[in-house]
């Protein structure tokens, strides 16, 4: 775990927890391009407002993650409303995504009493037939998945959680996950013995990879989760927030550059058949956080996002063909940037570092604790 990243996201966050207006209503609903029992589907996604994730609170959380929520305890009664509310408002939606902005099974964020609760709404709501929902996979135990499952009865259990990568450097140096590998391999045999269906994030184009490494973290990434049992990945394609996260203000500062949709694409197709119908996009639509989604040039993104739309409702591979074909003047430029030179990873997130602290804190507090923040990253055990 880094202890400068620890530091940084506190700092960074400062403010969050004290929004001009606090609100709980109405949760936010948006709804994702899927494709539910092969055909094309608009997958409502809820978020409950509530406290907030712990890992951010206690922590700062992760470097791309805004759910910082309200940081104070949001009343039971409220968060049993705002579910059974949203669940009206997606009503006839056989297949629905409720998750609170943290983690569905982290008793802080949502005491046990609210989850019961709020389970058999949905399973009393008589149109849902499959629920997805999140958490962190250190706070999902076996008695707590088989009883959601058991509250649940007949309907389908997905629960997804944020692997990011497979490279424990990568999660602990540069995303700041709180979760460890024995946590994900212990979810998916839990899932698995449950029947629950277990889906794993996998971030594309985390702060400081360059255009090429993060192709390549993702593939593996995905290829990790799928081969120790999640049943399926989540792709999630870098976006830009609303403030309150280390990706977007090192993007304010011209420091981090979203992936391009060809890096998207191209890996997707270097994917076998088996993975690669594993996996689905995340990550180019959103709540009105988003600032910036994952771009090509002006005069293709339309085109290409309107193809990655037509395979995301289908999953029909000759759309990512039809995409990846279009001749445009900024494929080279994408090319140029899978050759791009940079200093080995350990050494680079060094300089991040250096210029993060120099900048949120002060020249004189890199100086005094340099030290220890390089040996850190330098001590890591593990070639990079
Ligand atoms: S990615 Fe998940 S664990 Fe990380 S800060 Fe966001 S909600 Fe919390
Ligand atoms: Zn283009």
């Amino acid at each position: 775990m880094s202890r400068f990243l620890t530091l940084a996201m506190k700092k960074i966050r400062e403010g969050m927890f004290s929004p001009p207006q606090t609100y709980t209503w109405p949760p936010t609903i948006y709804y994702l391009p899927r494709n539910y029992e092969g055909e094309p589907y608009n997958l409502p996604l809820i978020e409950l407002e509530t406290r907030g994730c712990s890992w951010t609170i206690s922590s700062g959380g992760c470097t791309m993650c805004n759910f910082g929520g309200q940081g104070a305890d949001i009343p039971e009664t409220s968060l049993i409303l705002q579910a059974s509310f949203a669940l009206k408002a997606v009503r006839n939606n056989p297949y629905v995504h409720l998750t609170p902005i943290g983690s569905f099974f982290d008793e802080k964020e949502m005491p046990s009493k609210a989850r019961m609760k709020i389970l058999e709404i949905v399973r009393e709501s008589g149109f849902v037939r499959m629920m997805g929902t999140e958490g962190k996979a250190e706070d999902i135990s076996e008695d707590k998945l088989r009883m959601a499952h058991e509250i649940l009865n007949e309907i389908s259990l997905d629960v997804g959680v944020g692997l990011e990568s497979s490279d424990p450097f990568v999660r602990d140096f540069i995303i700041h996950k709180s979760t460890r590998t024995e946590h994900y391999l212990n979810f998916y045999r839990i899932s698995r013995d449950l029947g629950v269906i277990s889906s794993s994030h996998v971030l594309l184009k985390p702060i400081f990879l360059t255009e090429k490494e993060a192709i390549e973290d993702a593939k593996r990434s995905i290829e990790w989760a799928l081969n120790n049992g999640s049943s399926y990945v989540i792709l999630m394609v870098m976006n830009i927030r609303k403030g309150y996260n280390l990706a977007s203000w090192l993007w304010e500062k011209g420091k981090y550059r979203l992936p391009m949709l060809w890096s998207l694409i191209k890996l997707l197709l270097d994917l076998d058949t088996e993975s690669l119908s594993r996996t689905v996009i995340g990550g180019l639509t959103s709540s009105e956080t988003m600032l910036l989604s994952a771009k090509n040039c002006d005069k293709c993104t339309d085109r290409v996002t309107s193809l990655l739309n037509m395979y995301q409702y289908t999953l029909d591979r000759n759309y990512l063909e039809e995409a990846f074909e279009i001749d445009c003047e900024c494929k080279s430029r994408w090319e140029a940037l899978l050759h791009e030179e940079a200093p080995p990873l350990k050494e680079r997130v060094i300089q991040y570092y250096e210029y993060i602290a120099r900048n949120i804190f002060s020249d004189r507090w890199w100086e005094e604790n340099k030290k220890w923040i390089i040996s850190e990253v330098d001590e890591y055990e593990g070639n990079r």
